[in-house]
């Protein structure tokens, strides 16, 4: 039997929080954002789909800011264009290697969260989708990540005012999905009630 996925919608501050199955080379948001590595060199997973689907100016303006600032450190956003994408920019973010979990990698995380939704509000964006940082060859469980991606935005929204009014979490296989439907759950159940309502969408 074939299950379809709905993307559930929760609401911050009126900013719509929303996690989907798919492939995010395919989204239309003003940003989507890379699970890069510190040469911004392209790679596999969903780097080298980005690249791929993007063409070769992402990766020449990449090359650009390489040899401009140096390798981007974990956990630090720059952008570049969308290139042949829908998006009309891909911001490129760095996440840690998993190494047990005692070398900092939950504040890493959410730093490549948080400088990237700061970097799109900075460039007043209005919507960005977001892959599962970390949790493909860099091993990051993904329960333990959904909940620092989660908690991040929601927290980057409670704190300051932003330009966005869309953050979606574009999560490529079924299990990675359920988990951060299931995070999300356990987030909204400690909202105060006026500060979100749940769709299905
Ligand atoms: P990292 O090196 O940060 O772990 P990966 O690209 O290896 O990054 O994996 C991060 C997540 O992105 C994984 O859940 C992987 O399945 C997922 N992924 C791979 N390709 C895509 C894609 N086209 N769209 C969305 N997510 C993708």
């Amino acid at each position: 039997m074939k299950m379809t996925i709905l993307p559930t919608a929760t609401t911050t501050n009126r900013t719509k929080l929303i996690i989907t199955l798919g492939d995010i080379t395919r989204q239309d948001t003003d940003a989507i954002v890379n699970a890069a590595n510190t040469g911004l060199m392209g790679g596999g997973g969903v780097d080298g789909a980005i690249h791929r689907a993007g063409g070769s100016t992402i990766l020449r303006e990449c090359q650009q800011i390489i040899s401009q600032r140096g390798y981007l450190r974990t956990g630090q956003a720059v952008v570049t264009s969308g290139g042949n994408l829908k998006a009309r920019h891909v911001i490129h973010t760095v996440g840690p290697i998993w190494q047990g979990g005692n070398k900092e990698e939950a504040s890493l995380l959410a730093s490549a969260y948080h400088e990237s939704l700061k970097l799109a509000t900075t460039m007043n964006l209005h919507s960005i989708s977001f892959p599962s940082i970390s949790t493909g060859a860099y091993g990051y469980p993904v329960d333990k990540a959904a909940e620092v991606a989660l908690k991040t935005a929601v927290s980057f929204l409670n704190e300051a005012p932003t330009t966005l009014n869309e953050i979606v979490f574009v999560l490529f296989d079924t299990k990675t999905y359920n988990t951060y439907s299931t995070v999300l759950k356990d987030i909204q159940a400690n909202f105060p009630e006026e500060d979100y309502d749940e769709t299905d969408c």
